[in-house]
């Protein structure tokens, strides 16, 4: 199958269903894509490479592979509670496999059907197997979260629970492949819609890839503040509190993020109609330093997280 005929039937039909919602006028099979923006409407956009060993392991199934790369992309635009537009993805495979092609694009379909957003263009390319996935999406005008804006005295919330994801990825290593303790790794949830609902109350967000403390650490350094963060409080699925060595392994995709503790109740009732924990684990202080401190207000050692340099 020669690449043009693998593009038109792998590529050209995915999430096109969602093209005329999303105002595309023109998507795969053309020499670039045409879309608008809704009205008072600015465009977000991020983009991500996923290399094998480092962001995903050669042992996953390719439609995991597929949807954790868009996932993972995804994730930036939860973090500025941004309304997924479109995406595109440039893929460079070893050699042409159709039912490798055929899974791959079972992963991406997922993505377009889970958050109704079309495939609308790409890259194929021969070599080793990486895969990048760029995004985009929109926010009201000057109304996007960033990181630079958080205030002392603010407080520092997290989504979901911390840490999952590292042992996911731990035991997918050791090739167990138990679908309920691996899938947040596999399938990372993007918190797009708690992150549309932030909009109005959060003062920064990130996103939790490379670590809690780590990824804490970019908001505080963009808004010059310090930050006190309570180990206990740091959310967990295990009946114990984590160690310190455990809350800044990465690959989360949570949501961090800081609000003034006047919106502590709206957030509480977004985490409830979300069906998803938000836990208050710091407050944002004066200075420059991620402090985490035991029960005893005692000050424990962090390792960094992941770096790639
Ligand atoms: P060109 O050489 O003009 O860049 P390509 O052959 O790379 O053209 O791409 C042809 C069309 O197919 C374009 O619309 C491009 O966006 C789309 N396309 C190529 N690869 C992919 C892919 N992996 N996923 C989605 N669309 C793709
Ligand atoms: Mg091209």
């Amino acid at each position: 199958m020669d690449e043009h005929t693998l593009i038109q039937k792998y590529f050209s039909d995915v999430g096109s269903a969602y093209l005329a919602d999303k105002g595309v006028r023109i998507s795969v099979g053309d020499d670039a894509a045409v879309f608008s923006l809704p009205a008072d409407q600015e465009s977000i956009v991020s983009i991500d490479t996923s290399l094998e060993g480092i962001h995903f392991l050669k042992s996953m199934k390719p439609e995991d592979i597929a949807f954790r790369s868009a996932a993972i992309a995804i994730s930036d635009l939860a973090a500025c509670g941004a309304t997924p537009h479109w995406y595109i993805v440039s893929i460079t495979i070893p050699s042409f496999n159709e039912n490798w092609i055929m899974s791959f694009t079972k992963g991406l379909q997922d993505i377009s059907d889970q958050f109704k957003i079309p495939l609308i263009g790409g890259d194929t390319t021969k070599g080793p197997l990486s895969i990048t996935v760029q995004v985009s999406g929109y926010c009201n005008i000057n109304k996007s979260i960033s990181r630079s804006n958080a205030g002392n005295g603010d407080l520092i919330f997290v989504t979901g629970v911390i840490g999952d994801a590292s042992r996911s990825l731990s035991l997918l290593k050791k090739n167990i492949n138990e679908s309920k303790e691996t899938v947040s790794y596999l399938r990372p949830s993007p918190r797009i819609s708690i992150g549309q609902k932030l909009l109005p109350l959060a003062s920064s967000a990130i996103d939790v890839s490379d670590g809690l403390i780590q990824d804490l650490s970019h908001i505080c350094k963009s808004s010059e503040v310090g930050a006190h963060i309570y180990l206990e409080s740091i959310p967990t699925s295990l009946n114990r509190t984590l160690l310190s060595s455990e809350i800044n392994l990465g690959d989360d995709y949570e949501l961090c993020f800081t609000a003034p503790e006047k919106h502590t109740q709206k957030i509480n009732s977004i985490a409830a109609e979300e069906a998803v924990l938000i836990t208050c684990i710091g407050e944002v202080i004066e200075g420059k330093e991620v402090v985490v401190l035991d029960s005893s207000g005692n000050e424990v050692e962090v390792e960094s997280g992941y770096k790639h340099f």
